[in-house]
């Protein structure tokens, strides 16, 4: 144990860590609630081809309106997991996002649906079942909807999330890997988790062009992508200058703030409607 120089630090770090965890507690219960009361909603930000500059796809990503304050997922999606909340609230996003993607389908608009799993939901009983019934009951086919994991999802139980992953696979849906070059031996993953998209992470993004190294591993990560014949998407582009070196490098998609934010459904109706367009 570390030297807590007497009781009273002793006393107080204990006060500390009671009121976090009635902090979380509280938080917790505040989410179930949330969910209930219909209080957490999806943005969806548009995925662009680079070279056509349309858009191909949305992915959904969810907010808590908490009163005035619009709270973001990493202010809640920790304790939801913690507490097993993010299982239906996991399903409520996906069924949500499937039912608005079909009805934009409906209306001639050819676009995909990109969703964010935790590895808690996959390993949660009928997780499959699920995500076939989300799929079903919005009439969206199932190779339009792409689930987006962390690379931590093959360090899980033993392949039991990758088994599902599979089996989600066998449905139809595709694969991506969320924030790819961050975790360790993320080339080695790729092996066992059979993708169809890498997302790069943004802090590559960032330091494009300004760091040589990052500019060769983005280079490369770009070329194995077209290798092994799957989807690159670079997230988190801000500046063109970072767009541009992404096109010259054969990047196929892109996300980020430069093309457009996250916005409410009725943002991307504006958008998609409007003769606006995206100015890339
Ligand atoms: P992610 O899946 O990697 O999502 C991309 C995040 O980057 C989003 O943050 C998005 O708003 C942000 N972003 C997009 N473009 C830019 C940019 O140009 N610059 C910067 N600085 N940021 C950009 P957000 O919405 O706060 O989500 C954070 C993370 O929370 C997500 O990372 C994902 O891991 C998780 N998350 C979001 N929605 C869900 C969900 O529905 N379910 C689950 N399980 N996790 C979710
Ligand atoms: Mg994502
Ligand atoms: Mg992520
Ligand atoms: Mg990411």
């Amino acid at each position: 144990a570390k030297e807590m120089g007497g009781g009273g630090r002793l006393e107080i770090y204990a006060a500390h860590m009671h009121a976090k965890v009635v902090g979380r507690l509280e938080l917790q219960t505040q989410l179930r609630q949330a969910l209930a009361n219909g209080e957490f909603l999806l943005e969806y930000q548009p995925v662009v081809d680079l070279e056509s500059s349309q858009v191909t796809g949305v992915e959904a990503l969810v907010r808590w309106q908490h009163g005035d304050e619009r709270v973001l997922p990493e202010g809640f999606i920790g304790p939801a997991e913690e507490s097993g909340l993010i299982t239906p609230l996991g399903e409520w996003i996906l069924r949500e996002a499937c039912e608005k993607v079909a009805l934009w389908r409906a209306s001639e608009w050819d676009i995909t649906l990109s969703v964010n799993l935790s590895v808690k939901q996959v390993l949660a009983p009928r997780f499959v079942e699920t995500v076939a019934g989300a799929l079903a009951d919005s009439g969206l086919p199932a190779e339009v909807l792409t689930m987006e994991v962390d690379e931590e999802v093959v360090l899980e139980s033993q392949g039991e999330a990758v088994e599902r992953l599979a089996q989600l696979r066998r449905l139809g849906v595709r694969l991506a890997i969320d924030d790819f070059g961050m975790g360790y031996a993320s080339l080695a993953h790729l092996r066992e988790l059979r993708v169809d998209t890498i997302k790069i992470d943004p802090s590559f993004i960032r330091d494009l062009g300004t760091d040589g190294t990052v500019t060769l591993l983005t280079h490369t990560i770009i070329r194995l992508g077209q290798d092994l014949g799957v989807q690159v998407v670079a997230e988190g582009i801000e500046r063109s200058e970072q767009l541009e070196q992404l096109r010259s490098m054969g990047c196929g998609y892109g996300q980020g703030f430069l093309v457009a934010r996250p916005m409410v459904a009725e943002g991307v109706e504006a958008l998609v409607g409007g003769e606006a367009g995206i100015p890339l």
